[in-house]
């Protein structure tokens, strides 16, 4: 079985060179064909940071096991890492995070142990990157979550408690403030949920699951959330079992799965090989699982385990008493302990089932779409309108336009109503959202839509819009603060 590999930049080189030494020494039934990636691709001119030549490979192997990677500040390029696993459709980003005996952490020492795996959504959300400057003081960020891509991370989340044999999946969101796009992503957690019922599911308002797991970390096992809140809780749970050296990372999709550490290359440390290689190695061990290689990879998690635990580290973490090792020490430590056990959490050793990292060629771009139960009708429209004059002015201009189908219904300014009331102490900014709806909740046309564009068009620079939609007697748009 061939995987492909690019070592990264920074200290991706040594760490990537010390995990795949541990590999070859455990006989590790990979072939590893090498890509070109990273930073020195985009200085090559190649602005996506990689060269055809890789892509095509990674596509046909269908596994990527890579190191950290640096965008160039400044270039206007897209950050690598995000472009991989859009582009690739690798929709859950996992990371299991576990106390490691022999690594102090303020749990360790309360003897709390943790064991949470943090399921992130991995291509939705601000993560698009779709923005805009709507006038030289406004800006604003698209995000965009889908029931199809929700679903589908939903769906390996609770995969992932069936196997784990969690006793608890959470979802992680927002949905309090965040109604439309939140809600989404709860409502499809519950659909799933109840496909699994031997499986407890809840949910925790995203700035609570913070404070919980901060305070009780081992009462939460498998935890699902869109992909900033994702990001940001799943760093802070890495906090929680010894910093980044320490977090591994999977990024699975339905044909490449991509593996690499949490951390970046840092440039510090770079070239001195004094870096830690657990997170890459954790994450080495979570591929070898994908394509079946449960054999080697619970033999080298114990020997990494035992490594740990007879107190041999690098500089970033350890017994500050004894001295450190250097990367390719290390690595040479846990070759000289495979076949030791641990004294805590030794993975059960299980014979190999090697699969195919890539099962299926595509041909065409897969459409995800669901089924709409309810008819789909436009009732009004959102202006979002370039403006600086006071919000019964507005009102004014755009009442002239309503005609016979729309009736002005609010104007709101950075989603605050300001008319038909509102308070003088709300701040404004130059741009503001003007709602039309039909009368009685008519449908309209786009081209209704049109009409109204054009006619307000003459008195304002119209920045954005968007339709107002339902669905049945389900409202598709959120209302004003106020309204
Ligand atoms: P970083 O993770 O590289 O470094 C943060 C701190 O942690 C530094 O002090 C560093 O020395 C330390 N550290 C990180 N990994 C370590 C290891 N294995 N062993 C010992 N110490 C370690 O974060 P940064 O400095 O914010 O980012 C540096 C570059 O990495 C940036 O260009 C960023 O874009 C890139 N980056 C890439 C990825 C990725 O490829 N997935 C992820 C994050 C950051």
């Amino acid at each position: 079985m061939k995987i492909a590999v690019a070592k990264g930049d920074g200290i991706g080189s040594e760490i990537m060179d010390a995990v795949l030494k541990i590999f070859v020494a455990n006989k590790v039934p990979l072939e590893y064909e090498f890509v070109e990636m990273g930073k020195w691709v985009f200085d090559k001119g190649f602005s996506n940071g990689m060269t055809p030549e890789a892509k095509e490979t990674i596509e046909k192997l269908g596994a990527l096991f890579k190191g950290p990677m640096e965008t160039p500040k400044g270039k206007g390029v897209k950050s690598i890492n995000v472009t991989a696993r859009k582009t690739w459709n690798t929709y859950a980003n996992e990371r299991r995070f576990q106390s490691l005996h022999g690594v102090e952490t303020v749990f360790s020492k309360a003897g709390i142990p943790i064991d949470v795996t943090v399921v992130r959504e991995n291509i939705e959300d601000t993560y698009g990157g779709i923005e805009h400057m709507l006038t030289h003081d406004v800006a604003l960020s698209r995000r965009f979550i889908t029931r199809p891509g929700s679903l589908q991370v939903i769906r390996y989340a609770f995969e992932i408690a069936k196997t784990k044999k969690a006793k608890r999946i959470t979802c992680g969101h927002k949905a309090n403030i965040m109604k439309i796009t939140d809600g989404l992503f709860l409502e499809c957690f519950y659909e799933v949920a109840k496909e699994y019922p031997m499986l407890k599911a809840d949910d925790v308002i995203v700035d609570d699951l913070c404070m919980k797991l901060v305070t009780r970390p081992d009462t939460f096992d498998v935890v699902v959330l869109t992909n900033l809140q994702g990001d940001i809780v799943s760093d802070l749970c890495a906090g929680l079992v010894g910093g980044l050296g320490f977090a591994p990372s999977a990024n699975i999709g339905d044909h490449i799965s991509i593996f690499e550490a949490v951390h970046g290359t840092a440039p510090d440390i770079a070239g001195k090989n004094i870096a830690n290689p657990t997170a890459l190695l954790l994450s080495g061990l979570s591929m070898l699982r994908h394509v079946g290689l449960t054999e080697n990879a619970a033999v080298i998690e114990n020997a990494l385990l035992y490594t740990l635990e007879s107190g041999i580290h690098t500089g970033d973490f350890g017994d500050k008493t004894r001295p450190p090792v250097n990367t390719t020490q290390f690595a040479e430590a846990i070759i000289s302990n495979f076949g030791k056990q641990p004294k805590m959490n030794a993975r059960e050793v299980e014979p190999n089932m090697p699969g195919t990292p890539a099962p299926f060629k595509l041909e065409k771009n897969p459409m995800m779409i669901s089924k709409e139960l309810v008819n789909e009708k436009i009732v009004g429209v959102d202006l979002f309108i370039e403006s600086d004059e006071q919000p019964e002015e507005i009102a004014k201009k755009c009442l002239r336009y309503a005609g016979a189908k729309f009736q002005l219904i609010n104007i709101s300014n950075r989603g605050t109503q300001v008319w038909p009331t509102g308070s003088v102490y709300t701040n404004l900014v130059n741009q503001c959202n003007v709602r039309f709806e039909s009368q009685d909740s008519q449908e309209v046309t786009q081209q209704d839509v049109i009409g109204l564009y054009l006619g307000l068009s003459a008195n304002f620079k119209i920045c954005s819009i968007e339709l107002l939609n339902m669905w049945g007697d389900k409202r598709g748009y959120s209302l004003a603060q106020g309204q």
